[in-house]
Order: structure tokens, then C-alpha cells, then sequence
């Protein structure tokens, strides 16, 4: 049988930003969305490393015991386009004890993918548009699995901080049980300069940078 094999970007050991507790996270390349504010834009357009299973896993492994209270998160680009990849990833990490999270913008509802892994983190992009109606079908399933989903959303002052998008958050929230967290994020311009090295413009240049008070400000409305 060939091998199992991913494109990647990157593999770094150390996040604590990615779900709980020191994470190992896999930047997989390719994805179906462009947001103004992806502060990954080179996993659109950059080809990446084919990496097979085994190199990623043994990667992985030397960093076993750093990670030890934390685990592994697929981010990217959008990991569910490469969900057969992932499943035989999570498998071969779950045999050496180490649990495995998903980042998704939610497009792509493979089931057998959302019920391997160990939890999901879910962006809610709602910056620029309405909520994909693919999204409402990936939490259908996650509902029925009762899978975990922590719901992350970036907030981009002016754009989705207002009260009808900070409704349709709620309206999500209520809705599924699954949801057991949710998370907003500071709008940050921290990834200008990969844009300009990928001479690409950055399509949330002209939005001012989010701040604590605005996160305080979304979460106090949240929870009234
Ligand atoms: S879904 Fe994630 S990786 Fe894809 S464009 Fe949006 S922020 Fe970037």
C-alpha cells in the first residue's frame, strides 16, 4: 500500500495558544477559505513538504514528554482537506497516549475525522459574511457525537463586534450543547509581513488592531 502522506508547512513544538496545556501543532497547507485576517496566508499559496506518516509521528514522539500535559493540534491552511491523512495520524498517536485536537473553519463535515479526534476548535468566521451554512451541518455532527468543540472567533473591531454578529454567536451557542467554551480573539496584525513577503496584499490592513477591553466588552454582552 503507498504510504500515507500530508502536505505540511511546518510542525512547531511549544504552542500554548492552541488548545490546553504545551502543544505540538501540525500546520497543515491548502485552504477553502480566505480570511482578511489569517495570520497563515502561506499555507494558501505555498506548496509545503510532503511528509510522510511515520516522519510526522516520530517528530512528534521526541516532543512526547514536553507535551506531556497538553497533546498535538492539527491547524494549518484547513486540516479536514486532509482528513484521511489526519485520521491515521490521531490513530498512530493515540497508541502512544497522546490526545489529538482539531483547529477547522467547519466547512468540511467528516464524520469519521470529527469522531477520532479528541476535540475541536471551531472559528466561527463572521467577520465580513454570515455564517456558512456548512458550519451549522459540522456542529449537527458534533452534536450527535457529542464531541467537545471549544468555538473560537476573531473579533475585528467594527466588522463583527457589533451586536447582531455577537447574536448570532449566541444564537449558536444555545443551540448546541457540544459548545463547551468559546473564545474570542484580539484582531492582530502580527502576520503584515508575511504578506509582504508573499507580495500579496493584507486584506484586513485598514481595520484597527482589537484590544483587551473589546474582548471584555463581547464577553460581558455573551454571558448577560
Ligand atoms: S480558515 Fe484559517 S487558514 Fe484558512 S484562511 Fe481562514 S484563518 Fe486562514
Amino acid at each position: 500500500m503507498e504510504k500515507c502522506k500530508a502536505r505540511i508547512d511546518s510542525i512547531y513544538n511549544g504552542s500554548a495558544v492552541d488548545g490546553k496545556g504545551l502543544r505540538c501543532v501540525v500546520f497543515f497547507t491548502g485552504c477553502n477559505m480566505r480570511c482578511g485576517f489569517c495570520h497563515n496566508p502561506e499555507t494558501w499559496t505555498e506548496k509545503g513538504r510532503e511528509v510522510t506518516l511515520e516522519e510526522v509521528v516520530a517528530k512528534i514522539k521526541r516532543y512526547k514528554s514536553y507535551i506531556k500535559n497538553g497533546g498535538v493540534t492539527l491547524s494549518g491552511g484547513e486540516p479536514f482537506l486532509q482528513a484521511e491523512f489526519c485520521i491515521e495520524l490521531i490513530k498512530a498517536l493515540r497508541g502512544e497516549n497522546i490526545s489529538v485536537i482539531i483547529e477547522t473553519n467547519g466547512l468540511i463535515a467528516n464524520r469519521e475525522l470529527i469522531e477520532i479526534c479528541d476535540g475541536v476548535r471551531l472559528d466561527i468566521k463572521n467577520q465580513d459574511r454570515e455564517v456558512d451554512g456548512r458550519v451549522y451541518k459540522f456542529l449537527d455532527i458534533c452534536e450527535t457525537l457529542d464531541k467537545a468543540v471549544t468555538m473560537t472567533n476573531v473579533l475585528v473591531p467594527t466588522l463583527n463586534d457589533t451586536v447582531d454578529r455577537l447574536d448570532t454567536l449566541k444564537k449558536i451557542k444555545n443551540t448546541y450543547s457540544c459548545i463547551k467554551e468559546l473564545k474570542f480573539l484580539a484582531f492582530r496584525k502580527l502576520c503584515e509581513s508575511k504578506y509582504e513577503r508573499l507580495n500579496m496584499p493584507f486584506p484586513y490592513q485598514k481595520y484597527e488592531e482589537g484590544s483587551k477591553a473589546d474582548l471584555d466588552k463581547a464577553y460581558a454582552y455573551m454571558n448577560a
